[in-house]
């Protein structure tokens, strides 16, 4: 659909969801001779209600930013040119093609990171890439993030998409474990106004307690810290599960219908009395009692994990037992507990039961590591580059990705992505890893395309829908990601770099429609060719959208129900659409063979006895590193916008004042922190706010390489913390990357 006004003109606002993080907030954006001038919270935005944060501000200096890739580059004599399209995709094909015929499809690697994630494209464009790349050596910034929650939750109830999320704002008790919303904004739940809807929580009455080795904003907030060490949420889960069978104090209520293996957690539980985890948690075993009693007597209670439980060597074990804990005390998919969200443009499962879900289905070939999702663990990703033999790596394309930054063993990922034979990057900057690529292909700037959280209502506090259409228009020699993603899909399947994207843009189509309209019984039943005509009206996966939203639990079904939801009457709804607080899902919602919750799936179990094994062993005695979130920050993503680098020097160590006279350090002194992989040197901040025998230092930072094209990242470089974090340390269950509790040392420097 074209725009009917001429968007370079004059001044006018603009709406569209920031897609910076999970958080989903509505902006007002004032634009003035094609140029977006400035950005404030949208007041009317259903979701958000004028709130944003400081990167939603800064989303225009992004989109204007002079470093931002506008045109391809190709690598010529070791120095990148801009080029037209069709020679960086003709590069492409001459790059990647002989090394295919030669070695074959795994020859070449995928990399997909985070803020793919964030765009329209990057949830619904990707696939045919990748089908037709047809690599099993596919990864992704998962397995340094969530991959454990999607394991839990398609181990649990038959789905890894399948997510139970606080519902923050009816809550009378919300237990927060390795998460700092305050800084983060989210994650895996996705609400505007964390901190608006925590003071919310308290100012009705509700409890708040946070579980995190430091007293992050959020811990500062809350009515109760208790600083655990740095991996032991599962100890603590499992002490909790404990005193709740312990207590008689479990009460399913409800769930106990729909779920099996509540006795097996018992047995499971037993020998994870408080006591015997207090050495591990350094949490007093009255207070584990004390949580676990406050938890099942809450009118209503969810609790809650992120980073910390997910990054770390018990990942997959701490990320299912909060599901275990909302289950054993009734707070599973009831108002003001645990919910499933019911997005617009997914089908609404009604009857329990379903295939299930499996991982493991191929395995890494150097390490044997199993596939999830279709992915293979990032921790390996070195491993496949570098050793010799069939099916060794010998490409690799990097979709916005930084792993050079993102990944543990910074150094060695760096090492490997120089020793590559042939490099794509689909970015818009020259970035710590990009700068290895041969061919950057930059997709058009973030308001120059369309956007709807495709990924993020499904994990949503509240039933939304919010598209918004580019604000600037694209120019001609830019290109929107999904036409990218088409033309490498064209080049893998063999049609070349100079094949049609509008014609494989149909054939998508074909395949979403074709299978929905042969079901008989359905009302969409032999309305292929009607359907398919009505949504020429749309490209690429704006096309798609709509099918989605048509046949989604709120859609017009194509003339079933007229007055239902089309991406049209979204697009009508500047501020977006406001379906309501979320609804009870159970059974409908459970996928597992079984059509139960399975609350003790044979895969945790058995890592529950690595657990075990550990309850009885020492607890060493070595300093911790773990990272920490900051507001201005997004991962790697924006350290080129100089609002958010200005200020204090973030990219310090903090330190507890009784580790700082042990080590020798002093305030504004540097230290030296040395682990397996590799040593970094960092400012020194003194605070009693982190646990004694526990440092700390963000990641994201490390921008000041040779090579890098961002001026102001570079200026401010900071420390990467992928320096000392070790590839070999991981969750073996999950598969995810122990980025927190590293084991290091800790000296002054000079
Ligand atoms: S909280 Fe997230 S979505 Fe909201 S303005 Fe900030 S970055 Fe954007």
């Amino acid at each position: 659909m074209s725009d009917q006004m001429d968007l370079t003109a004059g001044e006018r606002t603009a709406y569209r969801t920031c897609p910076l993080c999970e958080a989903t907030c509505g902006l007002e954006i004032t634009i003035k001779d094609g140029r977006a001038v400035h950005v404030r919270g949208d007041r009317d935005d259903v979701f958000s209600r004028g709130y944003l944060c400081p990167k939603g501000t800064a989303l225009a200096d992004l989109h204007h930013d002079p470093d931002r890739l506008r045109r391809p580059l190709v690598k010529k004599e070791g120095v990148f040119r801009e080029v037209s399209w069709d020679e960086a995709f003709a590069a492409v094909q001459a790059g990647l093609m002989p090394l295919i015929e030669k070695h074959g499809k795994n020859a070449v690697g995928l990399y997909l990171g985070n803020p793919n994630a964030h765009t329209m494209a990057g949830a619904l464009a990707v696939r045919p890439f990748i089908k037709a790349l047809g690599s099993r050596n596919v990864f992704s910034a998962s397995t340094v993030d969530q991959i454990p929650k999607h394991l839990a939750s398609g181990l649990m109830f038959g789905h890894p998409a399948t997510i139970a999320v606080p519902d923050l704002d009816r809550t009378d008790y919300l237990l927060i474990l390795g998460a700092d919303p305050m800084e983060s904004n989210g994650s895996l739940a996705t609400a505007p106004d964390w901190p608006g809807r925590l003071r919310a929580l308290k100012e009705r009455g509700g409890r708040l307690v946070v579980v995190d080795p430091r007293r992050t904003r959020t811990a500062g907030l809350a009515h109760w810290h208790l600083a655990i060490r740095p991996n032991a949420d599962a100890f603590l889960l499992m002490a909790l599960v404990q005193v709740l069978f312990a207590e008689d104090l479990a009460r399913p209520g409800r769930l106990a219908d729909h779920a099996l293996g509540i006795d097996q957690m018992k047995e499971l539980s037993r020998p994870f009395t408080p006591e015997a985890v207090e050495g591990h948690t350094g949490i007093p075993a009255d207070q584990i009692r004390t949580l676990a009693r406050e938890l099942a007597g809450a009118p209503s209670a969810a609790v809650y994990g992120r980073m910390g439980l997910s990054t770390v060597g018990y990942g997959g074990l701490a990320t299912w037992l909060v599901d275990v804990v909302n289950v054993l005390t009734g707070n599973l998919d009831r108002p003001g507990g645990a919910m499933f969200p019911t997005p617009a443009h997914l089908p609404k499962k009604q009857k329990p039961g379903g295939k299930g879900w499996t991982f493991g289905r191929w395995a890494s070939r150097v390490g044997g590591f199993p596939e999830i999702l279709g992915e293979l663990p990032a921790h390996t990703l070195c491993d496949e580059m570098e050793t010799p033999g069939e099916g060794q790596i010998r490409a690799l394309i990097t979709i916005a990705s930084n792993p050079v930054i993102g990944l543990p063993n910074a150094a060695r990922v760096d090492r490997a992505l120089a020793a590559l034979d042939f490099m794509v990057s689909v970015d818009f900057y020259v970035n710590a890893s990009t700068r290895h690529a041969h061919v950057i292909l930059p997709p058009t700037g973030p308001l120059s395309t369309a956007h709807y959280d495709v990924n993020f209502y499904n994990m949503s506090v509240r039933n939304i829908a919010h598209y918004s259409p580019p604000v600037l228009p694209m120019p001609d020699d830019e290109r929107d990601k999904w036409e990218i993603f088409y033309k490498l899909a064209l080049i893998f399947s063999g049609q070349g770099s100079g094949a049609d994207v509008g014609t494989l843009d149909d054939f998508v189509t074909a395949v979403l429609v074709g299978p929905a309209t042969q079901k008989p019984g359905s009302p969409l039943f032999g309305k292929e060719a009607e359907i398919l005509a009505e949504l020429k009206l749309w490209k690429g996966p704006d096309r798609m959208l709509d099918f989605m939203l048509r046949t989604g639990p709120h859609g017009d079904g194509f003339g079933v129900n007229p007055d239902g939801l089309t991406l049209a009457k979204l697009r009508e709804q500047p501020h977006g659409i406001d379906l309501g607080p979320l609804e009870p899902r159970i059974p409908g919602i459970l996928a597992t063979p079984s059509g139960k919750i399975e609350l003790a799936p044979e895969p945790m179990v058995q890592d529950a006895g690595r657990l075990k094994k550990q309850l009885g062993e020492k607890v060493a005695d070595e300093p911790l590193l773990i990272g920490r979130r900051h507001l201005r920050t997004n991962n790697s993503w924006m350290p080129n916008i100089p609002v958010l680098v200005k200020g204090p020097d973030r990219s310090v160590l903090f330190v507890h004042p009784d580790d700082a006279i042990r080590w020798g350090l002093t305030e504004d002194g540097r230290a030296k922190v040395v682990s397996r992989v590799g040593e970094v040197t960092v400012p020194v901040r003194i605070t009693d706010e982190i646990r004694p025998g526990v440092v700390s230092l963000p990641h994201g930072w490390g921008h000041d390489l040779d090579g890098v094209q961002m001026a102001t990242a570079r200026e401010h470089g900071g420390v990467n913390v992928n320096l000392v974090t070790d590839d070999e340390r991981f969750d073996p269950l999950s598969q995810n990357s122990a980025l927190n509790g590293v084991p290091v040392r800790v000296f002054p420097a000079a």
